[in-house]
């Protein structure tokens, strides 16, 4: 693709948890149309390092950067490192999100902080830190969320409860940001085959889900990753508050 029919030419992203899943799929992509990407990983630094060859070895520009994103300090120094390298920011991707199912009686203080510490607390911390650094222009933030808030299957109350949580700050951000030229939307994937949702041991569950998807298999990263680039491009120039579930037309 020549670089004048790019989307994101000139334009600076972060993508939390990008060094595996769906995170590495959407820094690949958005790095394809042209951004310069940050990529932001907790503790998989040859993932990270990985994701970056991939892009600068294809000519894209993009960097490692750790980062606990549910600590304040680190996303400080997260945002505070893309300006240093790249200069500006105009794309944010929340993505960094953990996923383990308990039923209501197993549910401990620890498993409840660990999941709304990054999956609610990270996306109010990053997005603070991005409102920081947004230019004149505004900017794009893509939440990824699940298609569980919509299902809510059992055993998953707590992560239902966190990504229920993400799309009513999504709505609540577009609303609060929309005059400084910042859209807030959300993804929603359906069961998507990644490291996570593997070492988790539930692609097996997943294939069954295949039987109940119209489309009829189970998602790929690929699949999310293109969706957010549309929202973080100016093909959706006027969509804010909004929620894709892209899921093969998986709904229960
Ligand atoms: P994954 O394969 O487990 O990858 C998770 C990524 O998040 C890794 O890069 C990991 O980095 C990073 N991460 C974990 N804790 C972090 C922290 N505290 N700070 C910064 N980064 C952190 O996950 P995935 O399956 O791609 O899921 C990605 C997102 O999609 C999550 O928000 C998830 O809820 C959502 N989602 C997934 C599915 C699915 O079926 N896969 C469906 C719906 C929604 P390290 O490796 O360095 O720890």
């Amino acid at each position: 693709m020549s670089s004048n029919t790019k989307k994101l030419t000139g334009k600076v992203a972060v993508v939390t948890g990008a060094s595996k899943g769906i995170g590495a799929s959407i820094a690949r992509h958005l790095a394809a149309e042209g951004a310069s990407v940050v990529v932001n990983y907790a503790s998989s630094r040859e993932g990270a390092d990985r994701v970056v060859a991939e892009i600068t070895g294809k000519g894209g520009r993009a960097v490692a950067v750790q980062g606990d994103v549910a600590q304040k300090s680190d996303v400080e120094r997260l945002f505070a490192e893309t300006k240093k390298t790249f200069g500006a920011l105009d794309i944010l991707v929340n993505n960094a999100g953990i996923y383990v199912g308990v039923p209501v009686g197993q549910i401990t203080e620890e498993h409840f902080r660990r999941h709304f510490n990054l999956n609610v607390l990270g996306v109010i911390l990053a997005t603070q830190e991005a409102l920081k650094y947004f230019g004149p222009e505004g900017g794009s933030i893509v939440n990824i969320s699940s298609v569980v808030s919509t299902l809510s299957p059992a055993g998953m109350g707590v992560y239902n409860a966190t990504k229920s949580a993400v799309d009513g700050l999504t709505r609540t951000f577009a609303k609060e940001l929309g005059p400084r030229k910042i859209r807030v939307n959300s993804v929603s994937p359906g069961p998507v085959e990644t490291e996570g949702t593997r070492a988790a041991g539930v692609i097996e569950q997943f294939q069954a889900y295949a039987a109940l998807t119209p489309l009829g298999r189970i998602g790929q990263p690929d699949d999310i990753a293109s969706a957010v680039v549309f929202f973080a491009s100016a093909d959706s120039v006027w969509i804010t508050g909004e929620s894709l579930c892209v899921c093969g037309g998986f709904h229960g």
